[in-house]
């Protein structure tokens, strides 16, 4: 977990790909149904626009599907969710967390890396206008697609989402240190230095 822009993305998708699990990106999967037209993505899409958040019972309800497919069998990596007290209840009803890893990092930098986000529209892999350009500029290094600017990604929208992050998913914080399975990571440097971070703070865990 961490605020927007903070990299959670980026960090679980190496995880991922690094312990050959699923990375469950509730943001991905309601960015898809957008993109299709589906119902779940016309009714999420407003509240998407506007930096809030998607009901809980929706994205609760996307979770618990999600989870019951094969491939989580051997574990999963959640990114972007829970961000409510209530998600986190009714995760803990479907499944046993191993640790919860809060990424931190002061708020103008959240801002400036989100602004600078830049997102494949075909694969969902993540860029940087700074810190991570393409080898192309607009193109995807990974499959060729175009990369955009998250409708999300806006300035404007990038601080109301800081502004729920703030009022809605910052209580988690308590919540998972009660739970005892708070890890804290330092989201300061750069993409390697903080993914070696990570790998420090899972150890234990195959
Ligand atoms: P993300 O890509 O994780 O930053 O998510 C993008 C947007 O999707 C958020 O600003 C929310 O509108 C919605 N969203 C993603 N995950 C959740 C969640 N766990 N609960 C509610 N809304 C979510």
């Amino acid at each position: 977990m961490g605020a927007p822009g903070v990299g959670k993305g980026t960090q679980a998708r190496m995880l991922a790909q690094s312990h050959q699990v699923p990375q469950i990106s509730t943001g991905d999967i309601l960015r898809a149904a957008v993109r299709d037209g589906t119902p779940l993505g016309r009714r999420a899409r407003e509240y998407m626009d506007a930096g809030r958040l998607v009901p809980d019972e929706v994205v609760v309800g996307i979770v618990e599907e999600r989870l019951k497919e094969g491939d989580c069998r051997r574990g999963y990596i959640l990114d972007g969710f829970p961000r409510t007290i209530p998600q986190a209840q009714a995760l803990k009803g479907v499944a046993r967390l191993d640790r919860v890893v809060l990424i931190d990092l002061p708020v103008e930098e959240l801002v400036r890396r989100s602004v600078g986000r830049r997102t494949c529209s075909t694969c969902g892999q993540i860029y940087h206008v700074e810190f991570d350009p393409p080898g192309e500029e607009g193109v995807c290094d990974k499959c060729g697609g175009s990369l955009i600017l998250r409708r999300d990604d806006k300035e404007e929208t990038v601080r109301a989402r800081l502004k729920v992050y703030s009022e809605e998913t910052e209580p988690l914080v308590d919540y998972y240190q009660k739970e005892g399975l708070l890890k804290r990571l330092d989201g300061v440097g750069s993409i390697d230095e903080i993914f070696g971070r990570l790998h420090g703070l899972l150890e234990g865990l195959s």
